[in-house]
């Protein structure tokens, strides 16, 4: 429209401190001194008084106030965005979807092996129909609910990586490009004027965040697979062994993970009230949605033993997202995709299809749209510290094999305690025997 726009002098990423690792002014490091960080920005340490007061000459031309956003109130927000991306721009295009389930993949259908030593719960899929809301999708359900339930466990398969990356680029692209502006500077590029957003986590300032790949152990009786008998063959649900998160750290050195895709394994934890974060989509009803955020690195919790990370890689950090912003005017418009794309290959270990690649593009540029507007509104304010968490939905594992599966643990920890079993023969022992419920 406007001719070529020169591609230098957007907007800039100002990284968060990775560690406290130096005085800002002498230099001290960790190993001498404990550092502290400044309190106002949270962007520069010291070790003392003494050398805070000395070098504010100089820091406090770009110091200024930052607004804190609580990963608590936060973080909700992220997994809303990834649920209102499905709903406005997936249609109903999953196998499973468009086609009739001819069987009764209930809690009491027997589960499959196939000839890959998979074992799962399988659906069997007949002839095309208008809408899985037609009652043509599932004729043989005993209830709404089950229809509802498996619905949208079909529903939430797919597009881990590129939710989780573009909510990572949109956050770093929006929020992470603010800083403190100096009086008398004007502030380009920035759209919450001269403040300075940034995420905190249980008091401490997020100092990065990127997306994990892993793997997830799961009851075989909540892994899908489809037959479809048009086609005459299997098809794969999602595998639990690719399982995408968004990773926070902070300063801390605590780790969280933060997961929306757990549903199709029929987890479901959710943020019941969708309402303080749908300013943007006041017309459509999102309804609950899904949200977990784990912390890592604590044996006691469940969810260590089951989510194994493989690989993680920084989108904060990475120095090709901050070309990509950079030259991008604030992800208006996306100056170069390939970024986008070998990142996702990077992450993914192998070359990710072209729909995925495409669909981590469309994403991250409505991610961006959006959270620019929750940070020029001062939106992210008003999300709530604390909000209804549900799980409404009982399990789909018979009852008799979770009283089963409870037996078995106590009698493996007790030999545990007696030390006939090592830690990490119980830990294998409990992923064999929590997959076989
Ligand atoms: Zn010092
Ligand atoms: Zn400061």
């Amino acid at each position: 429209m406007h001719g070529k726009k020169p591609l230098s002098g957007g907007p800039t990423v100002f990284l968060p401190l990775l560690r406290r690792d130096a005085c800002n002014l002498c230099t001290k490091t960790s190993n001498d001194a404990k550092l502290r960080i400044c309190s106002a920005c949270g962007e520069v340490s010291y070790c003392s008084t003494e050398c805070q007061r000395q070098d504010w000459v100089s820091h406090k031309i770009r110091c200024g106030k930052t607004d804190k956003v609580d990963g608590e109130a936060f973080f909700p927000y992220l997994a809303f965005l990834a649920h209102a991306l499905r709903l406005h721009s997936v249609p109903d295009t999953h196998h499973a979807l468009s086609h009739a389930i001819l069987n009764n993949p209930d809690k009491r259908e027997p589960l499959v092996v196939l000839s890959n030593g998979l074992v799962a719960k399988l659906i069997v899929l007949g002839e095309k129909i208008p809408s899985s809301k037609s009652a043509q999708w599932w004729p043989t359900a005993t209830c709404q609910l089950d229809q509802e339930i498996l619905r949208s466990r079909i529903f939430n398969e797919g597009l881990g990586l590129p939710l989780a990356l573009s909510i990572c680029i949109g956050l770093a692209a929006q929020m992470y490009t603010t800083t403190a502006v100096p009086t008398g500077e004007v502030p380009a590029y920035q759209v919450t004027g001269r403040r300075r957003v940034r995420l905190a986590f249980l008091g401490s300032p997020i100092s990065d965040f990127g997306v994990v790949r892993g793997s997830l152990t799961v009851p075989n009786q909540t892994r899908l697979v489809y037959y479809s008998t048009e086609q005459k063959k299997f098809i794969m649900g999602q595998d639990p062994k690719e399982h995408y998160r968004i990773y926070f750290t902070n300063l801390n050195g605590q780790e969280f993970l933060l997961d929306f895709g757990m549903r199709v394994y029929d987890f479901w934890n959710e943020v019941a009230d969708p309402s303080p974060y749908n300013k943007y989509f006041r017309d459509k009803n999102h309804g609950a949605f899904p949200f977990y955020i784990a912390q890592r690195g604590d044996s006691c919790l469940l969810d260590n033993l089951l989510y194994e990370p493989h690989k993680r890689v920084s989108v904060l950090r990475d120095p090709k997202i901050h070309t990509l912003i950079h030259e991008s005017d604030s992800l208006e418009k996306l100056a170069d995709t390939s970024r986008i794309y070998s990142i996702m290959d990077e992450i993914a270990g192998y070359p990710v299809s072209p729909d995925d690649k495409t669909l981590a593009t469309n994403f991250s540029f409505v991610v961006a749209s959006l959270m620019r507007e929750t940070m020029k509104d001062g939106e992210y304010n008003n999300f709530p510290l604390s909000y209804p968490v549900a799980s409404p939905y009982k399990s789909t594992i018979p009852q008799e094999k979770e009283v089963e599966f409870h037996q078995y643990m106590k009698r493996l920890s007790k030999r545990l305690r007696k030390g006939k079993v090592s830690p990490e023969q119980w830990v294998a022992d409990f992923q064999e025997a929590y997959k076989s419920l």
